[in-house]
């Protein structure tokens, strides 16, 4: 056991509790000693994906222990909703195009981001590692929903306006009247076919900027996935802003 001490000791102070069983896996638990605590409260952490007990005085570890613990169903439910962050270091792991891929720090490679047999090679100092990783992977979004716009909009016979590629947290696409288009930089981490069936959504508003029946049609012509993109994007979508 860890002990960390507060500014103000015997007031509120954390206490690394070891793990308890979420699922199949192990996740942490903390408690957190709290001199004005009436009752235990149960929280999730989306830093460490595990639980915190905040224990009144006088609570013993196993009761809160086992408080966490019968609790398992909605810690599970809760992380799901606020899933634990990733960020882009050395040896984590996030997705490409929807298949994990590890992270490598490879200092003195030439060039910037290599891919690699399902790893990410990434050179250059290790405090540029996740803007070099992030650099690259909006470059790659560029580059996948480039290529799919252009030929989906020839299908349409329609043009489409500049492609900009973004961070955005509520949408994952859109178009605009002057036929300009907008997508996540985070595509390029979801399957292919999520990411083409965003870009054929898109395009579709070319031809019909409304979500009509035969707007859906025009979907349905550029992308085979529409309905089960629809359902991954619906189901694992905020996951992927658990990322970098
Ligand atoms: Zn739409």
């Amino acid at each position: 056991m860890i002990w960390r001490k507060s500014a103000k000791p015997g007031r509120y102070e954390s206490v690394d509790g070891g793990t308890i069983k979420l699922g199949d896996a192990q996740a942490s638990l903390t408690f957190r000693h709290h001199a004005r605590a009436r009752r235990m409260i149960l929280r999730t952490d989306p830093k460490t994906g595990g639980a915190v007990v905040t224990l009144p005085p006088g609570t013993d570890y196993e009761t809160a222990r086992q408080f966490a613990q019968e609790r398992e169903g909605w810690l599970l439910a809760r992380l799901e909703r606020t899933p634990k962050v990733v960020e882009f270091t050395d040896g984590a792991s996030v997705p490409y195009l929807g298949t994990p891929h590890l992270i490598c720090h490879k200092p003195d490679m030439r060039g910037t981001v290599v891919r690699e047999h399902e790893i990410l090679f990434i050179s250059g100092r290790p405090e540029h590692l996740a803007r070099r990783l992030r650099d690259w992977m909006k470059s790659e979004a560029r580059r996948e929903i480039t290529q799919r716009a252009a030929a989906k909009a020839a299908t349409l016979g329609k043009r489409h306006a500049r492609i900009t590629i973004r961070d955005t947290r509520s949408r994952w696409g859109s178009c605009s009247h002057s036929g300009s288009l907008n997508f996540s930089w985070r595509l390029i981490m979801a399957p292919d076919w999520v990411l083409d069936y965003v870009v054929a959504h898109e395009v579709a508003h070319l031809a019909e900027l409304n979500h009509s029946p035969r707007f859906w049609a025009q979907v349905a012509q550029l992308s085979d996935d529409v309905e089960r993109a629809c359902d991954w994007l619906k189901r694992h979508g905020t996951k992927l802003h658990q990322y970098g």
